[in-house]
């Protein structure tokens, strides 16, 4: 009850126990719900749903449907969304590491908002893309209060970011705005108040020294799911970072984009899995071994250094002991908790089925599609 309402999981329990596992089910009212609250929320944002969390046309549609718009990572996503008949002007290509041709494909379909972190990448989009907006995405601190820290890889210094809004000017593109990401499930709400400083320090300096105005903030992901490390609620990171906004920039800030993925979706969803072996590596080995049919290559990729605990919930009762969980494959890294021991019932026997919480994001996108022969991670919507 501590992560879902009784009747939703029911509602996803009974559809669970029709179909062979694995498999995760998605409640899409949970996801309605979710968004209408990110929206109530934060009334004076955009928001762009990130669709590498989970790109399932039930999803898209049900987001395309609420008003949604979408931050797309490829082309593979953007027609995915035109053949939803999302509109391309919905689009934002978010996606700092890109082909030109690809660049070119986006521009031909409509999109004409593009970022960037790098002279190169905006030379590319001048070319390819002309006169398009152009936002720039910074680097940020919180890598180590982020479950899963998507710093270092994207993203550029102050400095940097001032110059290459400087060129997109100079090359006929429009300077539109800065983006930044903290990090996917952030648990520490002070980081976009020093992002949000930065984002300041840019605006005024372009604006005083190159009569550059920029007109958009992305304040990206980051916001929290419920796992069993738990982080504040939504709407506390909202009140925060509304608060943060206005310290710097006045009840008159620019447009504000936010790019949910995780905390929209995660909580949707149930990976349902079944033990295929219980085992000992001894006769006085500590630990028992359990093996289910879902692992690190078929969903629970998030499990690499134990980053992401999902809580884990089982029918059997009773005693517990501290268990070790791993996959089916013959990899061994497909091992998804080792150093955090899972107490599980000492009466869990092959064939029991495990229920991996709050895993409706990050997990089918993720899966390999035949690592091993297995197929890719199957999913079914409620
Ligand atoms: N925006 C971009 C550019 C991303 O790369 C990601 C995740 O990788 C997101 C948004 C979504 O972040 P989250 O799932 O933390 O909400």
């Amino acid at each position: 009850e501590d992560f879902y309402p009784p009747a939703t999981f029911k509602r996803l329990k009974d559809l669970a126990d029709t179909k062979e596992t694995p498999f995760v089910v998605i409640d899409l009212e949970t996801i309605s719900e979710h968004y209408d609250t990110l929206v109530e929320y934060f009334p004076y944002a955009s928001v762009y749903y990130a669709v590498k969390a989970n790109p399932a046309p039930e999803i898209l549609t049900l987001l395309r449907d609420k008003g949604s718009n979408f931050d797309v990572a490829s082309i593979y996503e953007l027609d995915k969304l035109l053949g939803l008949n999302v509109a391309a002007e919905r689009c934002s290509y978010g996606n700092t590491i890109k082909k030109s041709k690809d660049i070119r494909y986006f521009y031909e379909k409509g999109v004409r908002m593009f970022a960037t972190d790098s002279e190169a990448d905006l030379r590319n989009i001048a070319r390819a893309a002309p006169g398009s907006r152009v936002y720039v995405r910074i680097l940020t601190e919180g890598s180590h209060t982020a479950d899963w820290p998507l710093s270092r890889k994207f993203g550029c210094h102050t400095d940097m970011a001032i110059d290459l809004l400087i060129l997109a000017r100079d090359l006929g593109l429009e300077p539109h705005g800065i983006s930044f990401h903290v990090g996917s499930q952030q648990r520490d709400i002070g980081v976009w108040d020093a992002a949000i400083a930065k984002v300041k320090v840019i605006f005024e300096r372009l604006k005083e020294e190159d009569g550059i105005v920029l007109k958009m903030i992305n304040l990206g992901g980051g916001f929290p799911a419920n796992y069993i490390t738990r982080a504040n609620t939504l709407p506390t990171y909202a009140e925060e970072i509304t608060r943060f906004i206005q310290e710097d920039f006045g009840d008159d800030f620019p447009q504000i984009i936010l790019e949910p993925g995780r905390s929209l979706i995660s909580n949707s969803g149930i990976l349902v899995s079944e033990i295929v072996l219980i085992s000992r590596k001894s006769h006085t080995a500590l630990h028992r071994w359990i093996f289910t049919d879902v692992g690190k290559f078929s969903g629970l990729i998030e499990t690499l250094d134990e980053a992401i605990k999902f809580p884990i919930y089982t029918e059997k009762t009773g005693e517990t002991e501290e268990v070790v969980l791993a996959g089916p494959t013959c990899d061994s890294a497909d091992i998804m908790y080792e150093q955090y021991k899972y107490e599980l019932p000492l009466n869990l026997a092959t064939g029991d089925r495990l229920y991996w919480f709050s895993t409706g994001a990050y997990t089918t996108s993720y899966s390999s599609v035949e690592f091993n022969g297995f197929p890719p991670l199957k999913s079914y919507f409620v």
